[in-house]
């Protein structure tokens, strides 16, 4: 079979199977398995392909259509323009949360000590940190060093050794811990940020196949009204937040009134809501 039609016929197959963007992913899978890009591949689609390949592509093309998500396949995610591993004991870093990472970017002072909770992959914290490495590198115009530093909590081990792989992937320095939220934190901090799991427990069965069957449901789990990470880390923050620290959370796009209800109440001031490019309400922030 030649390479043509062997992404023929992994196209064919997502297609019956239904997985949306079936022609795109069966490229990726494709330029996954023989590190050809696009260029190269149309100069050899006429070639045949090997066995290993053929091989190793009908497998990953069989996966895909048990709706394994596909950067579970080929083991990454672009983030904040960064390559994160993840594997299935991590969310798969959304688009979305770029947005959070771009608002507490806007609050970040120099020396500021960050606490990202549920941080997964550590996609937050690691975004954050290497924004401060490369604002310094990048330009030279800025004699300060920023000097970030920070702690990644979560409560999976699993989760944790795949931040610290992601950390020592991009040579951010951070310090990660295991714990039940604030549980093992200690000392203050000028940001907390946090993107919990949020989903209300009975929606969870509706949601694409790729996210409720593969992906931990611990990350995706917010309780009876996906309010319950929110309620617990507003009510905790005061105590690890230094006088005047930021507050910064991922919210779902109708939990915006709940969550700033929740951080009103405890006593953080100019709480806002901030939209994300589709135009839904995305990001909870405030200040004590
Ligand atoms: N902080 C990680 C992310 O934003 C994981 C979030 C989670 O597990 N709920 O991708």
């Amino acid at each position: 079979m030649t390479l043509r039609e062997l992404l023929k016929d992994g196209e064919r197959k997502l297609q019956e199977a239904q997985i949306p963007e079936a022609s795109i992913d069966a490229w990726y899978l494709l330029e996954y398995v023989t590190g050809m890009n696009k260029q190269q591949y149309f100069l050899s689609m006429g070639e045949n392909a090997s066995d290993e390949v053929t091989e190793q592509y009908k497998n990953l093309i069989e996966k895909r259509c048990e709706h394994i998500p596909l950067q579970y396949l080929t083991g990454t995610q672009d983030f904040m323009g960064l390559t994160f591993e993840v594997n299935p004991s991590v969310l798969i870093p959304r688009q979305d949360t770029e947005i959070l990472v771009e608002e507490v970017r806007k609050q970040l002072r120099p020396n500021d000590r960050i606490l990202d909770l549920c941080t997964g992959s550590g996609c937050i914290l690691i975004g954050l940190l290497a924004w401060g490495v490369k604002k310094h590198t990048g330009n030279g115009l800025c004699g300060l060093q920023d000097n970030l530093t920070g702690v990644g909590a979560d409560i999976s081990e699993a989760a944790l050794s795949t931040a610290k792989r992601n950390a020592s992937l991009h040579n951010i320095e951070a310090q990660w811990i295991c714990g039940d939220l604030f549980e093992n934190i200690t000392g203050s901090f000028q940001v907390i940020v946090s993107n919990p799991p949020y989903i209300p427990s009975r929606e969870i069965p509706g949601l694409m196949p790729e996210v409720c069957q593969h992906e931990p449901m611990g990350a995706l789990d917010g309780r009876e009204d996906g309010l319950y990470f929110y309620d617990r880390i507003t009510r905790e923050a005061p105590e690890y937040l230094s006088p005047g620290g930021w507050l910064f959370f991922e919210i779902g796009c109708e939990q915006a009134e709940a969550v700033t209800g929740m951080m009103k109440a405890t006593g953080f001031c100019d709480v806002k809501v901030t939209k994300d490019l589709c135009g839904l309400d995305r990001v909870v922030s405030g200040h004590l």
